[in-house]
This record gives C-alpha cells, sequence and structure tokens, in this order.
C-alpha cells in the first residue's frame, strides 16, 4: 500500500487498481456470491423465526439489545483489526486496509466492472464463519435464557451481517444508480466515503451500517473533508 500513489487523481487510482486487479480470481464474478450469501443468510433467518414460539415481551427486548451488540461488534472490529494490524486478524488488515482503501478512495467509490466488487465484499467462506460465530453464541443464550433468546439473537447477528454487505455495497455503487439514490443511502454514504478519504480512515466513520457507536465513542464525522465529488 505505501509504495501507491494513495492521491485522488484518475492515473493514481487507476495504477492502484492495476497493480490490484490481479487479485481477482480469474472466474470471479460477484453475483453467485452474493447471491449464495442471501440464500444462507435469508434461510438461517427463516429457520429461526419459524421456530421462535410464545415469544415473551422480555425475550422481543433481545432483539435491539443484539442489535447494539453487532454495532458495537462492527464498530471495533473496524477500527481495530482492519485497520491496524493485528497478528492472528492479519487477513482482514489486509483485506480492508491494503485493497479495499487502496481500490476506492473518497473520490473513487464505484467499481469499473463487476469484478471488481471483490474487494467489497467478505470472502465467500464468511456467511459460514457468521452463521457458526452466531450459532456459538446464541447457544449458551438458549442455555441461559430460553429456546427464543437463543433463536431471536442468533436470527438479528444474522439479519445484521446482512444488512453490513448490503449497505456496504450500495456505497460502492454508482452514486446515480437506483440504489444509490435512495434516501438513506446518500445519507449514510457520506459517511462512508468520509472514512474511504486516506487522512480518516483511521479516526472516523467506522460504523458502515448505522452510525450509533462513532455517535457514542465520538468518532462520527459528518463533514465530507474532501471538497472532491465522489463518483
Ligand atoms: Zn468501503
Ligand atoms: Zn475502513
Amino acid at each position: 500500500m505505501y509504495d501507491d500513489d494513495l492521491t485522488g487523481t484518475a492515473e493514481a487510482i487507476a495504477a492502484r487498481r492495476t497493480r490490484l486487479a490481479p487479485g481477482i480470481p480469474r472466474h470471479y464474478h460477484p453475483l453467485p456470491y452474493f447471491g449464495a450469501a442471501n440464500l444462507l443468510a435469508l434461510s438461517a433467518i427463516t429457520f429461526s423465526l419459524l421456530n421462535l414460539h410464545a415469544v415473551t415481551f422480555w425475550e422481543w427486548l433481545l432483539v435491539p439489545i443484539a442489535f447494539l451488540v453487532a454495532n458495537w461488534v462492527e464498530y471495533r472490529v473496524h477500527r481495530g483489526p482492519m485497520h491496524h494490524l493485528t497478528p492472528p486478524w492479519k487477513i482482514l488488515f489486509q483485506r480492508h486496509t491494503r485493497q479495499h482503501h487502496v481500490f476506492f478512495d473518497n473520490t473513487h467509490m464505484s467499481a469499473d466492472r463487476p469484478q471488481d466488487y471483490y474487494f467489497v465484499f467478505f470472502p465467500c467462506w464468511a456467511i459460514g464463519l457468521v452463521i457458526i460465530t452466531a450459532a456459538l453464541f446464541a447457544f449458551p443464550l438458549r442455555m441461559l435464557l430460553s429456546r427464543n433468546a437463543g433463536l431471536l439473537f442468533f436470527a438479528v447477528a444474522i439479519a445484521y451481517y446482512l444488512a453490513y454487505e448490503w449497505l456496504h455495497l450500495s456505497y460502492h455503487l454508482p452514486a446515480d444508480s437506483f440504489i444509490g439514490r435512495t434516501w438513506l443511502v446518500k445519507k449514510l454514504r457520506r459517511l462512508h466515503t468520509a472514512h474511504h478519504d486516506v487522512t480518516l480512515m483511521t479516526r472516523c466513520n467506522f460504523n458502515i451500517t448505522f452510525p450509533i457507536c462513532d455517535r457514542l465513542f465520538g468518532t462520527l464525522d459528518t463533514r465530507m473533508k474532501s471538497p472532491a465529488k465522489p463518483r
């Protein structure tokens, strides 16, 4: 990364993308990955919801709690190992700081080709890892609280991951696309675009989805530092 020209000129971004492009697997296309991730995630969520039975008020309360826990995990992982080389999690730093942030900067947020979304999505095995991790946390909840509590936590965790992938993708679609023009995406993309400024990426806007923890921990930056318009 540090040998790259990190300025936002068209020549610099083209050079960086040319250097990183050979890292995209030869037959990669984002649709099979994203389709399978959606299918698996929605199946897991549906399975959980269909198995709920007579949910009490206190059990429903677990939904916002699980959502806030997921928001905090997103914040911590992004602010920590995704932007700071941390030995057991080197792959997160490699994929995020050294690839995603080099491929997309605040002046070039969208991809040129569908294959370029390889540098936006998590690796294809991530959805499996998320399901297993969510189940590992849901199981003790089921034991300690109730079956409904475990199922609700599991469903919220998977839904949050899916929201992360959808929202992050939407920020990196062309700003004038159907999804890119929606009110919510326009608002949230502004925050993520500021985060893609190379001088700000370790300082602000670590929530990719909803900036709750950024607000809580004082790292929310609603200004666009760069006067350049993202494309
Ligand atoms: Zn991004
Ligand atoms: Zn980042």
